[in-house]
């Protein structure tokens, strides 16, 4: 109770000093003035705050604080009141009147980083995420391969999309791309990137799903991992039966490098096996211009037929050196292209490219007679010599035999995958080969 009073009373005579002050003269100059206290005050946006949150000093004095982020956060920017910013200090030298400071804190941007193995790649490599967002990754393996696992930011994989909840660091995510068909046994694997040209004339279809279909039968008859097929082959012949160790997959760049399904769609008015100015091979005549054919495959797939509506080539294969440059490739019949039903009758087990990427390869001839040519695997034996007891005459169940239908068709020989490496390596095709070596 005194204190109080004596607080009271101190306020009283502080009052009528002021008073007295104010009529009063040089000979009598105030005494004990109250020293005029500015306020500092500060303003924090964003996840952070400045402390103190206010501070009181005379004019003239210093006023410091200190900018606290929060976690995942950082200080973008600390000014007002004239001060200087150390880091995350700040001082204002001299208060002159009341004023404000204001601290700004942003989401730190985190880096994450996408790696991937051969056989596949990523929407994007690289990402700048806010603290706490969320994140996502598009892995897409080529058409030979799978995405084997993914892994890395605490992600969870959905299929080919991997998605990272909540960002709270750095960090990179890898995925590995493994082969669907294992390494090859006795030779080593040539991939060959393909693109396919859909010359649509509208009335037809052929679905992505369609042309991977195809892709993926090629590759088991390339590979001789049609195995079904192949435990009907007579004993005496199995033994021949080759892994060629060659295949194919869409390809996933174009030619200016830029990421690409590897399936071009055209409205196309050119018939796909015309041969006069091979105008499915040209923009400029109703079809689709090659890419570069020392880099790729090139398959042209296209509607004709007759008006029994019968197909009036199964497909053709445009070889170097008996076809322009410009048009080195396969044309295919769109209704024999894939094994998803309905396929052409007798033609849907996509047998027709296989046996045309064979001719592509340098088997030029068939297996079966009338002999058509000088160049041909007909002079080697089924078991890669010249000469001896098996002939490919015998391999009624080839690829390149044209005295069967698809489901006739279930093997290339070792002779064959000799032939046809050798016209990649260091034959007609080698600069394909050479530009697709790993
Ligand atoms: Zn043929």
């Amino acid at each position: 109770m005194n204190y109080i009073l004596k607080g009271h009373w101190a306020l009283v005579i502080t009052q009528s000093a002021l008073t007295g002050c104010s009529g009063g003269s040089d000979d009598n100059p105030p005494v004990n003035e109250t020293p005029q206290l500015l306020t500092v005050s500060t303003l924090s946006a964003g996840g952070g705050a400045l402390e103190p949150a206010e501070v009181k000093v005379s004019k003239g004095k210093t006023a410091e604080f200190v900018a606290k982020p929060e976690a995942g956060y950082e200080l973008t920017e600390l000014s007002g009141c004239a001060g200087k910013r150390t880091g995350v200090a700040y001082k204002v030298e001299q208060v002159e009147q009341k004023c404000q400071v204001t601290a700004r804190f942003s989401p730190i941007r985190y880096r994450l980083d996408a790696t991937v193995s051969q056989g596949g790649n990523v929407d994007t490599s690289t990402q700048q995420v806010a603290y706490g967002s969320a994140a996502e990754f598009v892995f897409t393996p080529n058409s030979d391969y799978i995405l084997e696992r993914v892994g890395g930011c605490n992600g969870v994989r959905t299929e080919g999309r991997y998605r990272i909840p909540e960002v709270t660091e750095s960090c990179t995510v890898s995925a590995l791309f493994l082969p669907y068909l294992p390494d090859p046994e006795s030779v080593t694997r040539i991939r060959l990137p393909v693109v396919v040209h859909v010359l649509d004339n509208g009335h037809f279809e052929l679905s992505d799903e369609q042309i991977l279909s195809q892709l993926r039968a090629t590759n088991l008859h390339f590979r001789g991992k049609n195995s079904a097929e192949i435990e009907t082959i007579p004993e005496t012949y199995t033994p021949f039966v080759a892994d060629t160790g060659i295949q194919f997959y869409l390809a996933d760049t174009d030619p200016d490098g830029q990421p690409h399904s590897g399936i071009v769609r055209v409205d196309a008015t050119a018939s796909v096996f015309a041969l006069e100015g091979y105008p499915f091979a040209r923009s400029d005549a109703g079809g689709s211009d090659a890419w570069p054919t020392d880099r790729y495959i090139n398959i042209w797939v296209g509607m004709s037929r007759t008006r029994f509506n019968e197909p009036v080539l199964a497909g053709r294969a445009h070889v170097p050196g008996s076809a322009p440059e410009s048009s080195i490739g396969v044309s295919i019949e769109q209704g024999l292209f894939g094994t998803i039903a309905p396929r052409e009758p007798n033609y849907d087990q996509g047998k027709t490219l296989t046996h045309e990427l064979g001719h592509f390869l340098g088997l030029i001839g068939h297996t079966n007679p009338p002999w058509n040519d000088q160049n041909t695997h007909r002079h080697l034996s089924c078991d890669g010599q010249e000469q001896s007891e098996c002939v490919n005459a015998d391999l009624t169940m080839n690829f390149m035999s044209t005295n069967v239908y698809d489901n006739g068709q279930k093997m290339f020989s070792l002779s064959q995958s000799q032939l046809m490496r050798a016209w990649l390596e260091t034959g007609p095709l080698q600069a394909l080969y050479v530009n697709n070596q790993p």
